[in-house]
C-alpha cells in the first residue's frame, strides 16, 4: 500500500475587522464566519486551509505554501486560499496521489465553528474532492489561556493521508 501522511500548523494574530484595526474578515476552510475580529495576513488568511495545504505539501516532500507562494509576491495579496488548497490537491493528483482522509483542529476562542462545522466540512470536501466522510474538523478552544485563549489569534493543526491511485 502506497500511502503518504502530511502534517500542518498554521497561526494567525487575530485584530478587529478593517477598518477599525487590520483584521481580515475571518474565513475558515473557505467559510465565512461571523466574528468582529479577523486575521491579520497577507493573503486571506484562511488558516484551516493554509494548514491542510501545507499538510497534502508535506506529504508530498514538497516546498511548503510560504515557499510555494510567498508573501512578498503581489500576486498572493489578499488571495483567495482556495486557490493554494487547489494547487497542493492537483500536486497530489499528477504525483498519482489522491486524499484518504483530512483531520483538523480549530483552536479558537471565539466564535465557536459548531455552528458552521458542517458547512466547512462541505466546502472542504468540495475542494478536495473528497467524500464528506473522509473530512473532518474540531473546534476547540484554549480554555481563556494565554494568546489564543484572549481571542488574539486563531491556530490550526491538520492531518491528511494520501494514497496512491494510479
Ligand atoms: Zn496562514
Amino acid at each position: 500500500m502506497d500511502i503518504r501522511i502530511g502534517h500542518g500548523y498554521d497561526l494567525h494574530r487575530l485584530e478587529p475587522i478593517a477598518p477599525v484595526g487590520t483584521g481580515r474578515p475571518l474565513r475558515l476552510g473557505g467559510v465565512a464566519i461571523e466574528s468582529d475580529r479577523g486575521p491579520v495576513a497577507h493573503s486571506d488568511g484562511d488558516a484551516l486551509l493554509h494548514a491542510i495545504t501545507d499538510a497534502i505539501l508535506g506529504s508530498l516532500g514538497m516546498p511548503d505554501i510560504g515557499q510555494a507562494f510567498p508573501d512578498s509576491d503581489p500576486r498572493n495579496e489578499s488571495r483567495d486560499s482556495a486557490d493554494f488548497f487547489l494547487s497542493a490537491v492537483r500536486l497530489a493528483r499528477e504525483a498519482g496521489y489522491a486524499v484518504v482522509n483530512i483531520d483538523s483542529t480549530v483552536v479558537l476562542e471565539r466564535p465557536k465553528i459548531g455552528p458552521v462545522k458542517g458547512a466547512i466540512r462541505a466546502s472542504l470536501a468540495a475542494l478536495a474532492g473528497a467524500d464528506l466522510s473522509r473530512v473532518n474538523v474540531k473546534g476547540k478552544t484554549h480554555e481563556s489561556i494565554g494568546p489564543i485563549g484572549r481571542g488574539e489569534a486563531v491556530e490550526v493543526h491538520a492531518v491528511v493521508l494520501l494514497g496512491r491511485v494510479t
